[in-house]
């Protein structure tokens, strides 16, 4: 199943904000240099993060987004079911008009629930669990920022 760019860039935030140690927070445009995507669609994402409940983000010179208890326990099933707005993965309803075949169609249950199956596989992946140093330490260092556990 194709994640939503909306959706990759949300859980590329999150493992982000994971890997600094959450000790301080991360400017929006760190964050959106960090995942390599666009500043504005980063924004977004941020702001649907924190609606959910899952960053958190204080104003100022200091300010910035980290994550929340929540965030640090959220799993990828949770996260991807929460961004998730599609009824359905295929265009059974459209403005352009319903398909033909969407009396009880047994596909469109079919396709739900191995959508429900995909998302209970993930429910078990805590994404702040993802990161590891190998993988962060470059990211963390272009933003110049520390590595947690590095030497100072
Ligand atoms: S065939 Fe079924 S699943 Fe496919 S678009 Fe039509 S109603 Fe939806």
């Amino acid at each position: 199943m194709r994640m939503t760019a909306f959706e990759d860039v949300s859980l590329r935030a999150l493992m982000l904000l994971s890997s600094t140690g959450n000790t301080e927070p991360l400017a929006t445009r760190a964050i959106a240099d960090g995942v390599g995507t666009p500043y504005n669609h980063v924004s977004k994402a941020v702001l649907r993060l924190r609606e959910l409940g899952l960053v958190e983000s204080t104003r100022g010179r200091a300010g910035g987004v980290q994550l929340s208890d929540a965030g640090r326990r959220a799993t990828v099933g949770q996260v991807l079911r929460a961004l998730d707005t599609r009824e359905d993965l295929t265009e059974c309803e459209s403005a352009n008009g319903d398909c033909p075949l969407n009396l009880q169609c047994g596909l469109r249950s079919a396709l739900r629930e191995a959508r429900e199956a995909f998302y209970r596989a993930l429910d078990h992946v805590i994404i702040s669990s993802l990161p590891h140093r190998r993988q962060m330490e470059p990211v963390l260092l272009q933003l110049g920022l520390r590595p947690p556990g590095s030497a100072v």
